[in-house]
């Protein structure tokens, strides 16, 4: 019986966070060595149960030997990067195994290696040889380099922002990986990368300009010689110098046909580069806006302090102006180790006075002074069982604290930076969040899955920060000429 190895090693590295990404980071989420990360991921709407899927299915002998998933952060630590890929080149290397399929982000740089996933896996072909079946999937938001083809035999990438088809991207990376270990095909991938960079607020894959992109990949694999084709987006939010978008094409062993289906793609993303930037309102025009809307709740979409793109997560550009503004029945959700504790020593019920938010950095706002009652305090971790971006089944954000301010307006306080990718964490604290006149997310395009179909009014919002909507506000030294940085 076959033996496949499964593995996956996935982060999300901002570079212009200055917090690192270390090894306590990843055990604070999902870090395991071995197989006991199967009860909780099995489950999930993630890649590495698409693994599974198929391998049980396909009576294929699947051997998980790790899993470590950080929320977006800072790059991550050299020392730990190294721990990682000397452990999976040593077992992937030890001749017990027929193939292996791997989830990626695709975005991980560390400060050695700007091109973190990549290195990874010229160790891994340096270890198992060239003719090893590997199978990598990558997240939409991977920044991925010309030299990735030539590592790894079969590439897939996630199709939906949110990301709601993981799974589905797992199951079909095993797929193929089995038909490569038949026999049956011979892959070659070839890869394109576009001029441009797609703000984060045009990433939205069920709206134009990218959503034919998408459906023209379904039709492209109809050909029989196709395999895979991808396309990822990018993630802006990283200095390195393969940043940006790229199409990959893998094919049976048609060299020709897979170059052509790359070159043609990205020269059509290119007449739409204009289309592919963000033109948001500040915070104090937008918070206007969702004052007056008659469609409630206002989804105040805090663009520039984007949790699931690596931010400082407790931005108060908008809690600011909210209070500035006399919002009532709203919600801001801050990364706050210090106020929650501030609020677990005062207790339920009692009246807190504090300084929120603001502390990571100087690019999010400054700290607000805020008094309120603690309504709830709550250990923070709860279960998300739909399919939403990330395919975190078990969500941890930390200690948390509930707050409630003047006019029914509400701070959520977690001890761990926490993406809005579920609705849980509002509910998990009492909360009905259908019920809330304004809801701040802090965010892009991530937290659609969880929070639109409750929705009745989006406003995105220019705030600043690390992750901002229009990527001109950042400065980059290591990138080439990209639009609309610099046309190409
Ligand atoms: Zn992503």
């Amino acid at each position: 019986m076959k033996r496949i190895a499964v593995a996956g090693f996935l982060h999300e590295s901002n570079t212009f966070q200055t917090r690192p990404t270390d090894r306590s980071a990843f055990a604070a989420q999902t870090l395991v060595f071995g197989d006991a990360w199967l009860n909780e991921w099995r489950q999930a709407h993630h890649e590495v149960a698409g693994f599974f899927d198929v391998l049980e299915e396909h009576g294929v002998h699947a051997a998980p030997i790790f899993l470590g998933w950080a929320t977006p952060g800072g790059p991550v630590a050299d020392a730990w990067f190294e721990e990682v890929a000397n452990y999976l080149t040593q077992r992937l290397g030890s001749g017990v195994y027929d193939g292996c399929l791997l989830a990626l982000h695709g975005a991980m740089v560390t400060p050695r290696w700007p091109d973190a996933d990549a290195e990874l896996l010229r160790r891994i072909r340096r270890a198992v040889g060239r003719d090893f079946p590997l199978a990598v999937t990558f997240d939409l938001h991977g920044n991925l380099p010309s030299t990735l083809p030539e590592l790894c035999s079969m590439v897939v990438a996630y199709r939906t922002n949110p990301h709601v088809d993981q799974r589905q991207c797992g199951q079909r990376a095993a797929r193929l990986l089995l038909r490569q270990l038949r026999g049956e095909v011979h892959p070659f991938a070839a890869i394109s990368k576009p001029p441009v960079i797609i703000s984060l607020a045009r990433q939205d894959t069920s709206e134009p300009p990218l959503r034919p992109f998408f459906e023209d990949l379904h039709r492209l694999e109809q050909q029989p010689t196709v395999l895979a084709v991808s396309f990822l987006l990018g993630f802006p939010y990283a200095d390195v110098p393969h940043m940006g978008p790229a199409f990959l094409a893998v094919t049976d062993g048609d060299r020709a046909l897979a170059e052509k289906i790359v070159a043609d793609l990205s020269a059509r993303l290119w007449e739409h580069r204009e289309a592919l930037q963000a033109d948001l309102p500040d915070a104090s025009q937008a918070v206007r806006q969702a004052l007056a809307a008659q469609r409630t709740p206002v989804i105040l979409v805090d663009f520039g302090d984007n949790v699931g793109g690596g931010s400082a997560a407790d931005g108060t550009v908008l809690l600011a102006e909210l209070l500035r503004q006399g919002a009532s029945e709203s919600v801001v959700c801050l990364y706050d180790p210090q106020a929650v504790q501030e609020c677990e020593r005062a207790g339920l019920g009692a009246t807190v006075h504090l300084r929120v938010g603001g502390k990571t950095d100087q690019l999010h706002g400054e700290p607000v002074a805020v008094t309120g009652q603690v309504r709830r305090l709550h250990h923070g971790t709860y279960e998300e069982l739909e399919a939403r971006h990330g395919g975190l089944r078990v969500q941890r954000m930390g200690p948390t604290a509930l707050l409630e301010l003047p006019q029914r307006n509400w701070l959520v306080l977690t001890s761990l930076r926490h993406p809005p990718f579920s609705l849980g964490q509002l509910t998990c604290l009492g909360l009905e969040p259908r019920r809330l006149r304004i809801i701040v997310v802090k965010g892009a395009i991530a937290w659609k899955a969880a929070y639109l179909p409750i929705a009745g009014t989006v406003i995105g919002v220019d705030t600043p920060g690390v992750t901002p909507a229009r990527v001109t506000r950042l400065h980059y030294r290591h990138v080439p000429p990209l639009y609309p940085l610099q046309s190409p």
